[in-house]
Formats: structure tokens, sequence, C-alpha cells
């Protein structure tokens, strides 16, 4: 089925109230993750829906929490997400970011504690529209999925990272990529559809390459690939460290508790105004662009700069609509039940 984006919206803010969340909070939460699907990745779309609603039955996801200054140093934040919802906290940590960094050109940030946030393109996009680069590294604590290079099972999550590069008067650079082959969300999809996956990306619970998604829905289950090889993994471990440990969060060994997703977030923000480099950050980047995007297109192919993919997805969903396939409809339905909402009451929203 393809749902219109304001009625999906609606969807995951009736959902998100009822479990709980203020309608701003839900507001927050349904804005963020039909957005993933507007840009093409339902990997973080409302497809996570069910799990915030097993997490917060749970009591691993809180409701309704505010986002609380561990140490505040000008430009270096500490904070904690109270392990609220990630599209509360995150929205929260880069507007003290965004004035911090017009403050004093650069602020460092640490989000420790904040259940999934989602995205990280997001928290990108919210202070390109502040005019700022930003650099952002993730870690995520939850059951290990991604093997180490040179390792047979999972160690580690899909440790995201991003980097944002306003560029006046032209389209952002937006690079916002998981560190594992593809995000895991992305194996959820391939399930619910029956699909099957590239070869390279998974590897069975005996290490064994696969090409079954199903292989991470069964117990024991196996692992995701680091893209790159020993450099995408290299990638996975600073991330692991930077966010979860120099923020003050927690680095993933061990098996942590099933009912949450914990992310943790170092983000650097930079004025480029403030740098003195403003006028040549946007004349060497449109230089480079049309360099590089000159280069003759492989056939059937055409080069793209980070950021142009979700743009072209966001427009094409903002008119025709978002995809939803059939298990995940079902999925979110059961959501919706298990915090007693009306299983017609909930398709005549999706409907509207
Ligand atoms: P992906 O493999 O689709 O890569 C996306 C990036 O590559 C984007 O910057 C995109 O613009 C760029 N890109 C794609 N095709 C391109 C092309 N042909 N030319 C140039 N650039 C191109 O993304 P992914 O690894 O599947 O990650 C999906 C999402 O999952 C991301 O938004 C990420 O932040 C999110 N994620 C979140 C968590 C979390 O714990 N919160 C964990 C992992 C991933």
């Amino acid at each position: 089925m393809t749902v219109q984006a304001e009625a999906l919206r609606r969807f995951v803010q009736t959902v998100v109230e009822a479990g709980g969340s203020t309608p701003t909070e839900a507001r927050s939460v349904a804005h963020n993750l039909v957005e993933a699907n507007l840009t093409g990745h339902d990997s973080h779309g409302v497809g996570m829906l069910p799990r915030y609603v097993d997490n917060l039955l749970a009591g691993g996801l809180q409701a309704n929490q505010t986002l609380r200054v561990v140490s505040d140093h000008g430009s270096l934040l500490t904070l904690d997400g109270n392990a609220g919802y990630g599209q509360v906290m995150g929205e929260q940590a880069m507007a003290l970011g965004i004035a911090r960094a017009r403050q004093h050109g650069v602020a460092v940030l640490g989000l420790a504690n904040a259940h999934h946030i989602g995205r990280i393109g997001a928290w990108a996009e919210q202070c390109l529209d502040a005019g700022l680069v930003s650099i952002h590294f993730v870690n995520v604590i939850s059951e290990p999925i991604v093997a180490p290079f040179g390792g047979s099972d999972g160690r580690f999550v899909t440790n995201p990272m991003c980097v944002g590069i306003p560029v006046a008067g032209a389209d952002p650079i937006v690079l916002d990529f998981a560190t594992s082959r593809i995000a895991m969300g992305k194996v959820r999809v391939a399930h619910n559809k029956g699909e099957t996956l590239a070869p390279g990306i998974l590897i069975d619970d005996q290490g064994q390459p696969s090409t079954d998604p199903g292989v991470m829905f069964r117990e024991p289950h196996g692992a995701l690939l680091p893209f790159g090889e020993h450099k995408g993994y290299g990638l996975a471990v600073a991330c692991e460290i930077l966010a979860g440990a120099l923020t003050g969060g927690i680095t993933l060994h061990g098996r942590p508790s099933p009912h949450a997703i914990i992310n943790n977030m170092l983000s650097f923000i930079v004025d480029p105004e403030r740098l003195g480099t403003a006028a040549r950050l946007t004349q060497e980047t449109r230089a480079f662009a049309d360099w590089v995007t000159a280069s003759p297109p492989m056939p059937g192919q055409r080069v793209q700069l980070p950021g142009e993919p979700e743009r072209a997805w966001r427009c094409q969903r903002n008119m025709d609509g978002v995809p939803i396939d059939a298990a995940t409809w079902s999925q979110l339905l059961a959501a919706g039940a298990r915090l007693g909402l009306e299983e017609t009451a909930l398709r005549q929203i999706a409907q509207a």
C-alpha cells in the first residue's frame, strides 16, 4: 500500500500519543520517522515504530523526557538524553549546539543515552538550516549485529557517521551512512518483503556468507559485515569510542538490554562565517562539485553528490506517497493495538 506523508504522520502521532507522549513529542517523532521514509530510508522510517512501542512498554524508552545538561563549558557541552525519544533529544541537542556554534564559532557536543535518534542526516540538516557545517559520530547500544573485519559474529552495531556541508546558493552536501554494508533496517525491509540480499553483506551464525536476511531474525543469528573491509571496520571502531566514550556514554560489550536501542552521538558544529572561510567554502565546493560530477558516467550511471539521492526521493515520495509493505503495515497495526488503538480507526487515519 502507499500512504501520503501527511496521513502517515497522523498515524505515527496517534500511536506515539497513545503511548503517553505529549502531542508535541508525538509530532516530532512522527515528523522525523516520516522524513526518513520520504528520503528513501525506509530502514529508519515508520517501520521502527513497533520496536519503539515494545521498548516503551518494557521501560527501555521513556516518554516526555527533557535533555539534561551534564556539563557546560560554553563551546563544549555534555548532554544526557535520559533514554527519551531520540527524535526529541536529538532536536534539543542540535538546537543547543547551533546556538553555541553561533556564539563561539564551534561547538563540540556529546549526547549520551538517547533512545534511537533515527536518520543522522536529520541532525546535519538542522545544522544546515542554520548555515553550519557539522560532523557526527554515532554508536548504538543494542544487540551486537555487525562482525569486526576478520571476525565471525556480531560485536557492535551499525554505527553511522554523517557530515553536512552548506553551500550558499546550491544544495548542501549530506553524507550519512551506516558503517555496516547496509543498515539493519534495510535487512528488516528485505526480510518483510521476502527478498534476498546481495552477496557480501551477511554471514550466518557459522560465519558463512549468506544472502538470506532471515539469518538476522533466527536464533542464533548471523551478522552484517562492515563496509570497505578494514576501513569501514576502523571507522566503526572510531564511532564506537568517540560516541560511546568521549561523550560520557557507553560502548558495547556483552549483551545489552533487549528493551532499548540507545544511541550516543559526538557532534562537531562549525560556523564557516566565524572561521572566516564561508566565501571560500562556497566557491571551492561549487567548483569541486562541478568538476567531480562532470566525470563521464559509467554505462547506466551518473555521478551524484552525497545528499542528492535523498533529495530526489523526497521529491518523488512527497508527490506519490510512501510505500508500506504488507508485513510492516501489519506490524504497525499490531503496535497500535498494544497501546489500545482500534485497527479500524488506524486504517482510517492512514487512508484519509
Ligand atoms: P546508504 O547506504 O543509503 O548511504 C547513504 C549515503 O550515501 C547518503 O549520504 C547518500 O546521499 C549517499 N549516496 C547514496 N548513493 C549515492 C550515489 N550514487 N552517489 C553519491 N552519494 C550517494 O545509507 P545506509 O548506510 O543504509 O544508512 C541509512 C540511514 O540509516 C542513514 O540515515 C543513517 O544515519 C541511518 N542509521 C542510523 C542508525 C542509528 O542507530 N540511529 C544506525 C545506522 C544507520
